[in-house]
């Protein structure tokens, strides 16, 4: 049977209501205080069930509210997304690692305020033959379930390209709002924590997330240059949301950014060796080594993780190398990136090839100098301890703002780019 796709405009409705409503903070109630009580009162996933085979698998969710939900594939990789209201997941630690029958894996979170996402990879083209949400009756929670059966690549397809674009896709929260220049001509550095919502980035062995690690760096990097009194300031986040990469380029390039530092932890997967301390890229079209190819590629799967349909986005990342503006800001990004390094080796561990370039996605804007910092590896011990430490954060945050000041110091004396890139 040709699996329908299952659009539901109430699940919509309900998303785009959450989006504006969820932002807006009452004055004297603290961010935390209204996340913690915005939480309580959300409807909770509390177990998750995959059965069946390769033929036909059924995905179950207990939920404690019956919700509207959405549900459409994407191909390249093959997916299932389904879009529910915020939900607070209260599930086990790894579940979704592995799955069952059609099911390879699948993960969730928020994809934007008031809107939470379930992405299930499956192991080839399959129908939506179901997606529906069961009230709770006779003692059983509210369920949602998702009946998928394997179908032949030409006809998944072709239900993708006949389904209703569902409007989540576009909706996804746009990054902050920056403070206006208004005459201000303090130069605007921007800071782009990874990762953010259910797109989790990399995951220490004990459980800590690169995306809560990344966060807090970020958040004490701000405090820093804001205290400096010489810089303007914004995030593409600072709080745990998703953004799609193309969405944190297109944030530094519209505010006018005079710099852009992403901030990552890399991790090594098991088996595959050790490595440690903080590394500084730069955006170039062939990878320094394989080591950056290899980090580059999973950094740029971030949309894919998190169900963005990229079939409309162009891979532009060599095309934009070509581009004349590019070489004075591949200058400042490679000065940047060297000064980072240089103020990095006295406080933090230094990777032993501290200064790599790759084809990050998210430092392909061609107009603002971008560095995309690895602070350590979630995959090493040593690392995860410092990263996750105060005192690690406040040292290292200083070394990046210290390269700050120099990187805009250097500037105003010198004027010109520096040759030899
Ligand atoms: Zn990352």
């Amino acid at each position: 049977m040709i699996g329908g796709l299952l659009v539901c405009a109430l699940a919509m409705a309900m998303a785009g209501a959450g989006l504006g409503a969820a932002r807006a903070a009452e004055p004297g109630v603290s961010a935390a205080q209204a996340a913690a009580t915005a939480a309580a009162n959300l409807p909770a996933a509390t177990a998750v069930r995959v059965g069946g085979d390769d033929k036909k698998t059924r995905f179950i969710m207990d939920l404690t509210d019956k919700i509207e939900v959405t549900a459409f594939a994407l191909a390249n990789p093959d997916r299932i997304v389904v879009d529910l209201p915020q939900v607070a997941f209260r599930l086990p630690d790894k579940v979704g690692e592995h799955g069952r029958g059609l099911v390879k894996a699948f993960r969730f979170g928020l994809i934007m305020q008031g809107g939470s996402r379930i992405v299930i990879d499956t192991k080839g083209p399959v129908a939506i033959d179901k997606a529906f949400v069961l009230a709770a009756e006779a003692g059983q929670p509210a369920r949602l379930v998702l009946d998928l059966s394997a179908t032949d690549r030409a006809s998944f397809l072709r239900n993708i390209a006949i389904g209703t674009r569902p409007v989540r896709s576009a909706g996804i929260r746009n990054s902050e709002v920056t403070p206006k220049a208004n005459g201000d001509t303090r130069p605007l550095i921007v800071i782009d924590p990874g990762h953010g919502g259910i797109d989790t980035g990399a995951r220490a062995a004990s459980g800590e997330l690169e995306k809560d690690v990344v966060l807090k760096f970020s958040l004490t990097l701000r405090g820093l240059l804001e205290r400096s009194g010489k810089y303007r300031v914004a995030m593409t986040r600072s709080d745990d949301t998703f953004i799609p990469l193309s969405e944190r380029v297109r944030f530094g390039r519209s505010q006018g950014a005079a710099l852009f530092v992403s901030i990552h932890a890399d991790a090594i997967p098991k088996g595959e060796g050790q490595a440690e301390g903080a590394t500084v890229y730069t955006l170039s079209e062939n990878a320094s080594d394989a080591e950056a190819a290899r980090l580059a590629e999973s950094e740029n799967k971030a949309d894919v993780i998190a169900g963005v349909d990229l079939t409309a986005e162009p891979d532009d990342v060599a095309n934009i190398l070509v581009d004349l503006a590019q070489r004075e800001t591949k200058s400042y990004s490679t000065l940047f990136a060297r000064t980072a390094v240089g103020e990095l080796k006295g406080t933090a561990r230094l990777h032993k090839h501290p200064l790599k370039s790759a084809g990050f996605k998210v430092l392909t804007a061609p107009d603002v100098p971008s560095v995309l910092v690895e602070l350590g590896y979630m995959s090493t011990k040593d690392d995860l301890k410092l990263m996750t430490s105060a005192d690690w954060r406040a040292k290292t945050a200083r070394a990046l703002s210290e390269a700050v000041d120099r990187f805009f110091a250097s500037r105003v004396a010198g004027g010109a780019a520096p040759k030899g890139n």
